[in-house]
């Protein structure tokens, strides 16, 4: 529902007041609508060329076998960016459905033990990353399958991205009286703590000139997002109301730990 300020037995003038509140929210709302929309019509137009672009540089890389290094390289660069703008459209596109508020949750009871042998492997054959699953006894919880799925891929590869590749990758399952515990542990970088209340913020991302490691063959196949995938995975997780939130050692590596109601 919309918010609005109710005044039954004010006097006329804060009755007037009121009025001229309530106008002022209401065009609030709708230009916050229109820039909603507009967003997620621009992100729509772009991304049906881009992926034309990325078609035809991937033909040309795989049909030309006498390309010059520099040929070669352009092509790859090309592709790449092409990729990681796509990905970025699709987040913004997400984001601006997610602010619509039209967003169905698929919400069931899930035994969690299975999703994650499921996304663990699917993980470490795109990343050849070891990953590491402890879950003790069989854990339920309510959630949105799929979206469940993007949260955890999506966690696994910054955990990927932000360690160096010899680092295992944990997940751990657990529970309280109300709660399914999820972490996703990684022995990386970490996050200054300053920045680590800030991380789930759209656009933010901790200071570029940290130590990064080259991405090989991560699920998203991005080199270097835009800070927008934690703001979609805390727009997911609340969305199935969970909770996540993120422990973490400069150094020593991060836990991300997201909340869902048990079943
Ligand atoms: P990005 O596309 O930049 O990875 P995210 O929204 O996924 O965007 O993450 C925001 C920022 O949080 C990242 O730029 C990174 O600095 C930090 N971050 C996320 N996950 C980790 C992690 N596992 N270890 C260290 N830093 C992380």
């Amino acid at each position: 529902g919309e918010a609005k300020l109710q005044l039954r037995h004010a006097p006329s003038e804060v009755k007037e007041l009121a009025n001229t509140f309530n106008m002022m929210l209401s065009r609030l709302s709708e230009s916050w609508e229109q820039q909603r929309q507009f967003v997620s019509n621009v992100s729509h137009e772009l991304r049906t060329p881009l992926t034309v672009v990325s078609g035809y540089l991937q033909s040309l890389l795989r049909r030309s076998n006498n390309l010059t290094d520099y040929q070669r390289e352009a092509l790859e660069t090309a592709s790449s960016e092409a990729d990681r703008t796509i990905h970025l459209l699709q987040d913004l596109l997400d984001l601006a459905r997610a602010d619509s508020g039209y967003v169905q949750f698929n919400l069931e009871s899930i035994t969690l033990n299975d999703l994650l042998i499921e996304v663990a492997e699917m993980s470490e054959k795109f990343s050849s990353r070891a990953i590491i699953l402890n879950a003790e006894r069989s854990i339920k919880a309510i959630a949105d399958r799929s979206r469940l799925k993007r949260i955890l891929i999506n966690l696994i590869d910054n955990a990927v991205k932000y360690s160096e590749p010899d680092q295992p990758i944990t997940l751990t399952l657990e529970q309280t009286d109300q709660q399914a515990l999820i972490q996703v542990h990684d022995r990386g970088v970490g996050i200054p703590l300053h920045d680590q209340t800030r991380i789930f913020e759209r656009f933010y991302r901790v200071d570029e000139s940290r130590a990064r490691f080259p991405l090989r063959g991560s699920v998203e196949q991005s080199s270097g997002g835009y800070g927008l995938g934690l703001a979609i995975v805390k727009t997911l997780v609340e969305g199935m109301n969970g909770s996540i939130h993120v422990r973490s050692k400069l150094g020593e590596g991060s836990t991300f730990t997201v909340a869902l109601p048990r079943s």
